[in-house]
């Protein structure tokens, strides 16, 4: 266990940040391989480096049971989503290489139990769907039929893909700590940063120390705005727009399960690891298509009392300019019609920058606007 100085900020998720890397064992070559998915190994990442804290393997049929029906692990933590790996049989030894799917040795796990699970109802639990056409159940759905409990001990981290903001959270705590933050908020995004949030991100900035801007860059569907070009887009918006002394951009390696509210929460907890006590919800959070109601995610955190997660979740409506406001509102703030309003939709956004026109000002800032453009280009 390594300790900081994070007197100050919040407590990791069940009190203690978990550290699973670890030395190469003797043998290694000996051991029964299991295969991860690109998924699994985002989560034995996030698991090594106590991202998923107080997880410290992947999880056991109690554990599991209780997630999929209540949402807490066996001890009563609140947990969000499985965090569980598929094998198509059980192994035959008490320990296995875990291994990506190129063949490259990334940890052991001492097996503890293997159980059978049923995906019908792990999607109607979790993703309150059980549609195939849903990527987080289609994913689900292709999965092996068993589940491989036990500790994990990581002593392959997967090379990040953006090595400069690649930050596990014992280190976003140390910056955090050294620039005397105790009340910080996370904001999670797969999406290039608009105006309508940029505002949320700002609204919520004034009233903690700091802002951490935590774009997921683990596996996104095909049709998500590709990592490079939204890092890009990030980079040039925070030079511009944000005092650097009050954000700090770091990569989130998880990988989207789009499973809406429930994975709000998962956001939510994990962001509490990396340091968080504050972290924005907004509508349809981690929602794809139409399957979660535009206020599920926010409702979500209704079914805990205030002070078991610890960390304050932030409800954001949409936003947008307003030009009788004069500013950037919300249906919150602002009693204005929706001509008033600049709003265009996900398609017209797509149609200007393909055409390679830069949308309105009061849309995107047009650094962020070129960046896409040039993509487009190059797309
Ligand atoms: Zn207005």
């Amino acid at each position: 266990m390594t300790t900081v100085a994070t007197d100050r900020l919040i407590a990791p998720h069940g009190g203690m940040l978990v550290d699973r890397t670890g030395e190469r064992p003797e043998g290694l070559e000996r051991l029964e391989r299991v295969t991860l998915t690109s998924r699994e190994v985002s989560d034995l990442d996030m698991l090594a480096c106590g991202a998923l804290s107080p997880l410290v393997g992947f999880m056991g049929r109690d554990d599991y049971e209780r997630v999929v029906e209540e949402m807490r692990l066996a001890s009563g933590l609140i947990w969000a989503l499985p965090v569980c790996l598929a094998v198509p049989e059980a192994p035959r030894g008490d320990r296995v290489a875990l291994v990506d799917e190129a063949g490259t040795a990334l940890a052991v796990l001492d097996v503890e139990d293997v159980y059978e699970y049923d995906r019908t109802r792990e999607a109607e639990r979790c993703f309150r769907t059980t549609d195939d056409a849903h990527p987080g159940v289609a994913r689900l759905y292709a999965q092996h039929p068993l589940y491989l409990s036990g500790l994990v001990t990581v002593f392959e981290r997967p090379r990040p893909q953006f090595e400069e903001l690649a930050r596990d959270p014992v280190e976003t705590r140390a910056i955090f700590a050294e620039r005397g933050w105790k009340r910080v908020v996370g904001f999670q995004t797969r999406n290039p940063i608009h105006r309508a949030h940029e505002y949320l991100t700002k609204v919520a900035l004034e009233t903690v120390d700091g802002l951490l801007v935590h774009p997921l860059v683990g596996d996104t569907k095909s049709d998500d705005v590709p990592a490079e070009t939204r890092v890009e887009c990030y980079r040039v918006l925070l030079d511009g727009y944000y005092p650097s002394d009050r954000v700090l951009l770091s990569a989130f390696p998880a990988a989207m399960r789009y499973a809406g509210p429930r994975e709000a929460v998962w956001h939510a907890i994990c962001r509490k690891n990396y340091g968080c006590s504050h972290f924005i919800v907004g509508r349809d959070h981690a929602g794809v298509g139409d399957y979660y109601g535009t206020y599920d995610a926010q409702l979500i955190f209704d079914a805990f009392e205030p002070h078991e997660l610890d960390l304050e979740p932030l409800f954001f409506e949409h936003s947008f300019f307003c030009r009788a406001c004069g500013s950037m509102a919300s249906a919150k703030t602002c009693p204005h019609p929706a001509e008033e309003h600049v709003f265009l939709s996900g398609t017209k956004v797509r149609e200007l920058l393909a055409a390679g026109e830069v949308p309105p000002e009061e849309f995107t800032r047009h650094e962020v606007a070129e960046v896409l453009i040039e993509a487009y280009r190059q797309g």
